[in-house]
């Protein structure tokens, strides 16, 4: 059997990571070949090499190198360069992961070559259109043969939009295998941030790089504004993702955020798990962070209007804080103390094996 695999982008590496290792472990596994396409939507080496490294994901069979330009732009390039593989390849699957550019065209080259398609973290939803994370979500979906989705309420998502039940599988979230799998080396990195001054349990990690956020000037603003008044009272630091870094330089907001706040490049996904599990609080506008949150037991301040991971704010997890400095603030001494429920929400830690299994035929939907 063969399988193509699409990634590009940061959360997508771990995702895949966790599959390629199912299908390293699964019996027979000899008789499977994956075929990893890298598009190139990530391209910095924080932001790619390091998640290949210590997640040990082959190098890609093909890399695209498509990365830095608009939205259609880069679809539209991946679109094409994914078709001619796939007539070279001609696989049995196409395997897509989440809710980026890369995702949509590499379910849609698929889709249109009739090869079928399983999309891993099927099922989200923001509600919100102007998410451009919510256009590839909900069009991979529609063309997808196999819906892996995480939670029950993604099912439900899934059967609103007519989608056929017998094509949706509830696997379990990869992300949270993910952090099982790698909580034990990441913990004791600390030291590494010793000397920024970071302590265990006594620092609130933020992260911040939805279009929604970075392209609002206003918005920005305000969530830097939250974040410095948080650290009149316990050091924050971000890691920036490069669109957050050009917004910031691009403005004024830069010089503030450097004088109030620990601004750290990107960092690989162990330190990143790392500074997760020692913090007293984190602040995301991310997906993957929130859940990771989550999983670690620490509080979590969305700093969005929604989150498609609803359960976090229904179990009091999370908190959704929108872009406001003052409600940010409030938000962060009310939730720095909370004790979080230990629910199994996520799945049993064996994502990546079942979609595998289901992949070759023996438990499938
Ligand atoms: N991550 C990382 N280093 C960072 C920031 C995030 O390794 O500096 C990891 C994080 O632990 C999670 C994933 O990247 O596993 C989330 O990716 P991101 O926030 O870019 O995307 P989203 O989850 O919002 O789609």
């Amino acid at each position: 059997m063969k399988i193509v695999t699409v990634i590009g982008a940061r959360p997508q590496f771990v995702k895949a990571a966790v599959v390629s290792r199912a299908i390293d472990r699964v019996e027979h596994h000899d008789q499977i070949q994956e075929i990893i396409v890298h598009t190139g939507q990530h391209f910095d080496a924080n932001m790619s090499d390091v998640f290949f490294e210590e997640l040990k994901i082959r190098p890609p069979d093909h890399h695209l190198g498509i990365g830095g330009m608009s939205h259609g732009e880069m679809t539209g390039r991946m679109l094409i360069a994914i078709e001619k593989i796939l007539l070279q390849e001609r696989p049995d699957w196409m395997l897509v992961y989440g809710d980026t550019n890369s995702t949509l065209a590499g379910a849609l080259a698929a889709a249109k070559l009739h090869i079928p398609v399983a999309h891993v973290e099927s099922g989200l939803r923001s509600f919100n259109m102007r998410m451009p994370e919510e256009v590839n979500r909900v069009m991979t979906d529609h063309v997808s043969t196999v819906l892996f989705a995480p939670t029950q309420i993604a099912i439900s998502n899934l059967h609103r939009e007519g989608i056929p039940g017998d094509k949706i599988i509830n696997v379990g979230d990869v992300m949270y295998d993910s952090a099982l799998h790698y909580q034990d080396q990441a913990g004791p990195r600390l030291k590494k941030f010793k000397a920024m001054g970071l302590v265990s349990g006594e620092y609130v990690l933020a992260t911040v790089h939805r279009e929604e956020n970075t392209d609002d000037h206003q918005r920005l603003q305000e969530i830097i504004g939250g974040l410095i008044r948080i650290s009149q009272r316990r050091l924050v630091v971000l890691p920036l993702h490069p669109r957050t870094r050009a917004a910031l330089e691009a403005t004024e907001l830069m010089a503030d955020a450097q004088r109030y706040l620990r601004l750290i490049d990107p960092v690989g996904y162990l330190d990143m798990l790392c500074l997760e599990m020692n913090a007293r609080l984190i602040a995301t506008d991310s997906g993957g962070v929130q859940k990771e949150a989550f999983f670690f037991g620490v509080p979590c301040l969305t700093l969005r209007d929604e989150t498609e991971w609803v359960e976090l704010v229904e179990i009091g997890a999370n908190m959704l804080v929108n872009a406001d400095a003052e409600t940010i603030n409030a938000a962060a001494i009310a939730a720095e103390d909370k004790v979080i429920s230990n629910e199994q929400l996520y799945g049993d830690g064996a994502a990546g094996m079942a979609i595998v299994d289901c992949l070759v035929g023996q438990k499938c939907c």
